[in-house]
């Protein structure tokens, strides 16, 4: 729930905040980052209908090469500049209420697909990083989205870790890694329903397709993905 515009106003003054990106003084109303920093977020070229990937003589390497389990797939703005300071912000920084941005930005892209989502759902996160951080920037972000959505958030997945840093891992072994990390929550009953699942960052796509793949091996009718960033597989190429 958003602070009433006196408590806001009264917070403006006595926590003055940063711009996260260029370091300009900012309102609470503006969570931290600027207006001028939000237009400079780097819109994604259209790609593949399905994954949203660059197409390369009009064939998707990503779809053609496994199986891409969500109907459709969206990344709002490429993980660089402004956008980059932001997620780090939301991810290291402890402001979470960046995630309120996210949220709003998710919601006008994915206005034209409401009726085709019945839930809403994120990527989890495991116990122990979910203590460390105090938050899980993901459930943030779907929760800002399904308030203005009018669609029912669903606490759907549990994360059992990985097996090993994914971050230094190279493409295949990412997907290979994922691989049994999620597990449906119990009682969970996803039986007929379309789902939204939302994430972060979308690097080689494996968390977001293992995610969609236990959902629908759950009942679900169809997932639709979406995150805020995509990035580049620039740093993963040399493994
Ligand atoms: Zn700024
Ligand atoms: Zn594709």
């Amino acid at each position: 729930m958003h602070p009433p515009a006196l408590i806001e106003g009264l917070i403006d003054i006595l926590f003055p905040g940063c711009c996260c990106s260029c370091g300009r003084s900012v309102d609470f109303s503006d969570y931290y980052i600027c207006s001028d920093c939000v237009s400079k977020f780097e819109v994604t070229e259209p790609g593949c209908p399905v994954c949203g990937s660059v197409l390369r003589s009009g064939e998707c390497s990503f779809c053609d090469e496994r199986h891409f389990y969500p109907v459709k797939h969206l990344s709002l703005f490429n993980y660089s500049g402004a956008l980059r300071d932001a997620v780090r912000s939301l991810k290291f920084g402890g402001n979470r209420l960046i995630a309120r941005i996210f949220g709003e930005l998710l919601y006008g892209s994915l206005l034209q697909y409401k009726n085709e989502i019945d839930l809403v759902t994120f990527v989890p996160m495991t116990r122990q990083k979910f203590l460390k951080r105090g938050y899980n920037q993901t459930l943030l972000m779907a929760h800002e989205l399904a308030g203005l959505a009018e669609i029912d958030l669903i606490h759907c997945l549990s994360d059992l870790g990985h097996r090993g840093k994914q971050k230094d891992m190279s493409f295949d072994r990412r997907f290979f890694n994922t691989i049994g990390r999620f597990e449906l929550k119990k009682g969970v009953d996803l039986n007929g329903r379309r789902v939204l699942l939302i994430d972060d960052v979308f690097t080689t796509g494996a968390t977001v397709n293992e995610c969609a793949r236990i959902m629908l091996e759950g009942g679900a009718k169809a997932v639709f993905s979406a995150t805020i960033a995509r990035s580049p597989l620039k740093k993963l190429d040399k493994y």
